[in-house]
């Protein structure tokens, strides 16, 4: 079985009627790199960079970040290498930050909310991610956004990080800018981000959470916060045909990616990347040859 499953390391995937299927890695840390190298990755999906604030005492500097991306895009030189901005708040504290309690920290100052809150933070990792970019094919997307505004603020951003980075004399280059769809607010607007951005990533672990009203770390709701409830699949159905129309592609970013019992209906719906941890992708590829785009 699993000297089977080898023979797909270097196979890039097509389904039964001939769409091609990016099998990327969701990858926390530059130490998962060989893994997902070792698994046939074709590039990765998702980079959690909260995970270079998790446990420790202070922030990382803008240099230090660009160590981090540039391996990165170094080692996946043939495919995208799709880094999420800062998603931190909710689930996902950092200890040198004091951030202020909240009630409804799901419903709170999470995500995007927080890096546009926090311009000091934001802009050494906008800063890191242009001055990073010449070395690779560089995607970069903004987690939990509910709104057009938020894109058009990080793009000024973005225009003022380079600009900076310009007069300092130091090498930036673009990025191609996407947004994770994980809120029902993203859903509903779907038609008018798209035209905001190159590519979408679905996180079916917050979107379930939230299209269902049922907290993904709650046991007493596990059987409501499901991808495959009909609420959230159609949910999905309704992104993959607002981006069709805008003409960018949408990929799927959360666990059930990697699910071969619920990622037939992504493919079905138009998804054409699914990013997932790197012990997954050979499984999935020989499951993905096996699906029907129809
Ligand atoms: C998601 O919400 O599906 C996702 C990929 O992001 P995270 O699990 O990091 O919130
Ligand atoms: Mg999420």
């Amino acid at each position: 079985e699993a000297q089977a499953l080898r023979t797909w390391i270097d196979v890039a995937p097509t389904t039964t009627d001939g769409v091609a299927i990016t099998i990327a890695a969701n990858l926390g840390s530059v130490d998962e790199i060989a893994q997902a190298q070792a698994a046939g990755a074709m590039g990765v999906g998702l980079f959690r960079t909260e995970f270079l604030f998790m446990n420790r005492n202070d922030l990382p500097t803008e240099d230090e970040q660009l160590d981090v991306y540039k391996s990165l895009l170094l080692a996946f030189p043939d495919h995208p290498v799709i880094i999420r901005t800062l998603d931190i708040g909710a689930d996902k504290p950092v200890r040198s930050l004091a951030l202020s309690r909240e009630d409804n920290p799901f419903l709170g100052v999470r995500g995007i909310r927080l890096c546009l809150a926090r311009p000091d933070l934001f802009k050494p990792q906008l800063r890191a991610l242009l001055r990073a970019a010449p070395f690779g094919r560089l995607h970069v997307m903004l987690p939990m956004v509910a709104d057009t505004g938020e894109i058009d603020a990080t793009r000024a951003l973005i225009d003022q990080c380079r600009s900076e980075l310009i007069q300092e004399g130091k090498t930036a280059a673009d990025f191609v800018l996407g947004i994770m769809v994980e809120t029902p607010a993203a859903v509903f607007a779907a038609e008018t981000l798209a035209r905001k951005v190159r590519f979408f990533s679905i996180g079916t672990n917050d979107l379930t959470q939230y299209v269902m009203a049922a907290d993904r770390l709650n046991p007493g709701v596990a059987e409501l916060c499901r991808v495959d409830q009909p609420a959230v699949l159609s949910a999905i159905r309704m992104v993959c045909t607002a981006a069709e129309k805008a003409g960018i592609w949408v990929g799927v970013c959360g666990e059930a990616a990697g699910d071969a019992a619920v990622a037939q209906h992504f493919i079905a719906a138009g998804v054409t990347e699914l990013s997932m941890a790197p012990a997954s992708i050979l499984k999935m590829k020989s499951a993905v040859s096996g699906y029907i785009r129809g």
